[in-house]
This record gives structure tokens, sequence and C-alpha cells, in this order.
């Protein structure tokens, strides 16, 4: 069960979709152009409910098989949203709209999961319902969690669900997956350092947030190296400084840094918070300062993958390119299909597209070339899942 011929007719096809998908990003939620061309396509193809507006601006469609005798609903998910990101590929069917950019490949995504949708409704050689889910505002926005809220699992009565991402880190065509923890919990956080601002000359009479703020920088690199197990890996990265004064000879009232932590278990995420809150907050008082913790963004979990459902992924990924990797290492980026996660049995695979610019990196395109795999993949999933 390799790569299915109809996928090598379908292939230009699928290919247009996909540059016309990058050509015309969208952000978030607000995806008005994208979402309704998935929409039309499910219709397009037949699928036998389409539904539209689930967590927003998600889109589900059903496709019944030949037989219902399982009477199970399994599940595919794609995400359709871009990045705020000036594009420098170059390409003829780069980005139309300055400063928003397809960075990550969601566009092939998107493309990969309605050509298999188009396969499915044509072929439907499977026992049971497959739902294409495509869900909005991944990057940033927890879309996943607005369609789970919005009683996506319970609605369709799913009881698996398999994600995928395109990776450059790996050859074109290779699967890669593990169980448990894969991808990390993200958390973003803010400090505000207040002092005694005044002249810059006269540094005796205020107290110098930048002093502080830059002794908490320093001592919040300690939690990873002196306050967590060494076998447990942990990211604390202080990204942004700000002053509130510009000037050379005014010593600021307030320093605002920012920064994210990325881990894999909420015990350590949780007791690197409560330090980080500490440090942050004993460092400035040994400066005389204040400082303020607070959370930016709401915290994406970990993703871990269950156990069975991996399984299934592997054996669908060795049916289409032969071999799989199962022991693929964890990523510290985050990725909100872990409330999907969270909510249903299921697991998310990783499909190479061959080394070239990195994730989120302007220069970065999907590899049109590894769409007849992906297809494949989801296909070979659903008939392995349900079969007849
Ligand atoms: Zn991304
Ligand atoms: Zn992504």
């Amino acid at each position: 069960m390799p790569i299915r011929n109809r996928f090598a007719e379908l292939h230009p096809d699928i290919t247009a979709w996909r540059r016309d998908l990058h050509a015309h990003p969208e952000l978030q939620y607000d995806l008005p152009r994208t979402a309704g061309i998935v929409a039309d396509k499910l219709r397009a193809f037949g699928c036998d409910s389409v539904i539209e507006g689930i967590g927003r601006t998600g889109v589900v469609a059903l496709i019944k098989g030949k037989s219902d005798t399982s009477r199970r609903t399994i599940a595919f998910r794609a995400d359709m949203d871009a990045l705020p990101i000036f594009e420098a590929t170059g390409a003829p069917h780069a980005s139309k709209t300055p400063g928003k950019m397809h960075a990550c490949g969601h566009d092939g995504h998107t493309a990969m999961l309605l050509g298999a949708a188009q396969y499915l409704a044509e072929t439907r050689n499977f026992d049971g319902t497959v739902a294409v889910v495509f869900q909005p505002a991944e990057e940033g926005g927890a879309g996943a969690e607005a369609m789970v809220q919005d009683g996506l699992i319970e609605t369709f009565g799913i009881s698996e669900i398999y994600g995928l991402h395109n990776s450059p880190l790996l050859p074109l065509g290779q699967f890669a997956i593990r169980p448990g923890a894969f991808y990390a919990a993200v958390d973003s956080f803010h400090i505000e350092v207040r002092g005694k601002g005044g002249h810059a000359a006269r540094p005796n009479n205020t107290v110098d947030t930048t002093l502080a703020a830059s002794a908490i920088v320093m001592a919040l690199q300690s939690v990873v190296s002196r306050n967590t197990d060494p076998q447990q890996p942990l990211v604390v990265s202080v990204t942004s400084f700000r002053t509130e004064s510009e000037a050379f000879n005014v010593i600021p009232e307030q320093v605002m840094l920012r920064g994210t932590v990325r881990s894999f278990d909420m015990e350590v995420r949780n007791a690197t918070i409560a330090r980080i809150e500490r440090i942050a907050a004993l460092t400035a008082e040994s400066y005389g300062a204040t400082a303020t913790f607070g959370f930016d963004e709401e915290p994406y979990p970990v993703m871990a993958n269950h156990e069975v459902e991996t399984a299934h992924c592997v054996a669908a990924a060795e049916a289409v390119s032969g071999t799989c990797i199962t022991d693929a290492p964890r990523t510290t980026g985050g990725e909100d299909f872990a409330y999907m996660l969270q909510a249903c049995p299921g697991a998310y695979i990783q499909l190479g597209i061959g080394e070239g610019p990195g994730l989120h990196h302007p220069s970065y395109d999907f590899n049109d070339e590894v769409i007849p795999t992906g297809c494949s993949y989801w296909v070979s999933l659903a008939e392995q899942r349900l079969p007849l």
C-alpha cells in the first residue's frame, strides 16, 4: 500500500490549491478566504456533511464509508493559519499580502488533507466515518482548544484524532514520531521591574531599574542549571528587555522583560514558573526595586502522543514510505494539537520535506513534492483504522 496512483493524477491540482493558499495567507481566526475555499471544496467532493464555524472559523466535514458496522468516527486535523512574517522566497506563488506568510507549511497541511478528503469521498473503502478537521489559530490563539470547547469531540463522536506537521529537518518523505511527550509546553511571561527613576549623573538618588533587571536576566539562567533535574529538558529564555526611556542620561522608572519557558513535565513547569517569580521579586528587592510577574498569552500544554495511537500512525507511515522513525527527538516548539490529545486518544506525526530554510523563516516554503506521500498517509490511516 505505497503512494496511491490517484495522487499522481491529483498532484497538479493539490499543488495548485497549496500555492493559491500560499499566495493568500490569513492569520489567527481571521480566515474568511481560506476557510471558505476549504468548505467549498469539501462540498464539491461530495462529503456527507460540511460544518463551518466550529471554534469560530474551523471547518469539519464528515465522509461516510461503504459500511458503518463499526459505528466509529476517526478524525484527521490540519491547521489553516499563516504567520505575521514578510516573505522572502521570491517564489511565483509568494504572499500577495506584505507582512503575512505561510512560513509553517499550514498551506501544505490544508491542501494535503483536502486531497485525502477528495480521495476518501471518491472511494469510501472504509467502515465507519472519517471527520476531516480544519482548524484556525494554531500560531498562538489556541484554535485547537476553541474547537474542543465548541464540542468537536462529542458532537461528532470522535474516538481517535490524528495530526501531521511537515519538517524541513527530515529527508523528503521520511516520517517521524514518538510516544508520550513530543512537543513542549509553552509559557510566555513578562516581568515588570519598577524603581525610582532620575538623572543618570546622580544614580545614588535613584533605584536603578536597568541594573536590577539585568541582574534578574542573569539570575534566571540559574533555574535550568541549578534548580532542575538534569534529566529533565527545560528552556528559560529572556527575549525582550525594554526600558521606559531611551535617553542616555535618564535612569528609567520602569523596565519590562519578556521571555518564554519550554518544558515537558507539568511538575517541572510549575516549579520553574514559581522559581522565576521568586528570583525576580527577591533580586529586585536586593536592588531596592520591585518586580511583578505575569503571563502574556495563554500557555500551551505539553503535546503528548497516546501510545496505542502512535503505533497506528507508525503502521500507516510504514505502509506508505516503508519506514518510520519511532523515537523522534522531542521538540521545544509548541503545538496546540495538545488540546485535542487531552480530549481524545490520538497522535501527531512529522513528515520530512527535505532540507531547506527552517519553519517560521522568511525563506521557508512548503515542498509540494511531498503531497502524494502526505495524502497517501491519511488514506492509509483511514483504511487501516476502519477496515471494511
Ligand atoms: Zn508554526
Ligand atoms: Zn505549524
